[in-house]
């Protein structure tokens, strides 16, 4: 006899982690997730862990705020957590331009039933912040309640949620290919290394590696990859302290945050060559502590305790994909979900799992308006239609 499961998830990072465990909540049936690696082991074990409700659009609005809500109720609800840990999160203007911007953003948010952000002087930013200078930028928005998770730990959650669940991982199994009906307009199943599993419902993820499952499954997801390179700097009596708002240079792609006694930060740089990167450019290293130093002063002189590089999510638009499957000539294989954080799996993970766990159980989803965050937003050079989210890294306009 085949193989049978209601539901296959590609992909055990946080995205397909989670929705795996809002399906099998939802009553779906059985559940497999296949994984080509170890639980965790793409993008989701290797982020600095920021999560913000300050979203660009009211749908990353609106998908912050449920993760971190969710991050909130997790221990009540599993018995566990990812960590969260509220810090509050100032997003900088440097120009007058993006002052104008940012005060447009605020506005919006406001619109969007996000009430608690305001903005804050430079003045204002720099005693809120406590080591931030006064001089640089122009203050910027500012909300108490974001804060970061600790993404090994959201990885242990997730998996054991899915145990709790009865959801089966099948690891160091990978997606090989669809089985669809002889039309194509149908899933019937997918071929893995360890065999085929028919189903009729199939949820692809794979971060940054979901364009190539996309060209195995036979659609075409313009998902990009680029490195992000994250460092921590050595503990500091500045930074032994319990609450310290995390800052995002938006203009540079530049954050920072606490982290053991010392300062995390990251960036990704806009000028290299997207593709997978796990090496560490130390000419942009320094170039990036340099501009860190003019915004933290006593960073100039700490040394570096650890420093990671890791290939991130994107899409050229910055928001997520989540909706149907779609081959190349537009056309919808019936039963076939896709789902993408887009660079944004801490901070919107738990919401697009959401989301898609809707999608794939009932066909539509009450969290948010999923319109314009489907595959057919994109044109055939990988553009979108789509406003862009204006709180985001600085990645490439364009994934192929
Ligand atoms: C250095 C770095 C810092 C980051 N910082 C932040 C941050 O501060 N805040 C934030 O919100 N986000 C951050 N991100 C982004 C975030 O980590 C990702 O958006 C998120 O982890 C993506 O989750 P995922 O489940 O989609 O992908 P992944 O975690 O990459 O999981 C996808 C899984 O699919 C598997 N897979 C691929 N192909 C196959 C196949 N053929 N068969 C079976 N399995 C397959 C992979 O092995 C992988 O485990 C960061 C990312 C990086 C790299």
């Amino acid at each position: 006899m085949p193989e049978r499961a209601d539901l296959v998830v590609v992909g055990a990072g946080t995205i397909g982690g989670w929705a795996s465990v809002f399906a099998a909540e939802a009553g779906i049936g059985r559940v497999v997730v296949v994984e080509r690696g170890l639980a965790g082991m793409g993008a989701s074990s290797r982020a600095a862990g920021i999560v913000r409700a300050q979203g660009g659009t009211p749908a990353t609005v609106a998908l912050g705020r449920w993760s971190i809500d969710f991050y909130r109720g997790q221990a009540t609800t599993y018995g566990t957590d990812s960590g969260f840990r509220e810090l509050g999160y100032l997003i900088l203007a440097v120009t007058e331009e993006d002052e104008r911007l940012g005060h447009a953003r605020v506005a919006m948010q406001h619109a969007a039933g996000l009430a608690d952000v305001r903005w804050l002087d430079a003045g204002e930013a720099a005693a809120t912040v406590g080591t931030l200078a006064a001089d640089g930028h122009r203050g910027g928005s500012y909300r108490a309640g974001d804060g970061y998770i600790d993404p090994p730990r959201n990885v242990r959650a997730y998996s054991l949620a899915m145990q709790a669940a009865g959801v089966e991982l099948r690891e160091r199994t990978a997606f090989t290919a669809l089985a669809t009906t002889a039309d194509g307009t149908r899933v019937t199943g997918v071929e893995t290394t360890g065999g085929r599993i028919e189903t009729k419902r199939v949820l692809l993820t794979g971060g940054p590696s979901l364009r190539g499952v996309g060209d195995l499954a036979g659609l075409r997801i313009p998902a990009g990859a680029a490195r992000h390179t994250v460092a921590v700097l050595e503990p500091q009596e500045a930074f032994a302290v319990d609450r310290m708002p995390m800052v995002f240079d938006l203009t540079a792609g530049l954050y920072w945050r606490l982290e053991e006694g010392g300062l995390l930060f990251g960036w990704s740089d806009p000028d290299e060559s997207p593709g997978e990167a796990r090496s560490i450019d130390w000419a942009a290293y320094e170039r990036y502590r340099e501009r860190l130093a003019g915004f933290v002063p006593i960073t100039s002189d700490l040394g570096l305790r650890k420093i990671w590089a890791a290939t991130i999510d994107y899409t050229a638009d910055h928001l997520p994909i989540i909706g149907p499957g779609l081959r190349p000539d537009g056309t919808a294989i019936d039963g076939v979900t896709v789902a993408l954080a887009a660079g944004h799996g801490m901070m919107w993970g738990p919401g697009v799992a959401r989301v898609a766990a809707d999608l794939v159980v009932d066909g539509a989803t009450s969290l948010i308006d999923v319109t314009d965050l489907g595959l057919d937003r994109f044109d055939a050079g990988g553009r979108s239609r789509a406003t862009p989210d204006s709180v985001a890294l600085p990645y490439p306009v364009a994934v192929e």
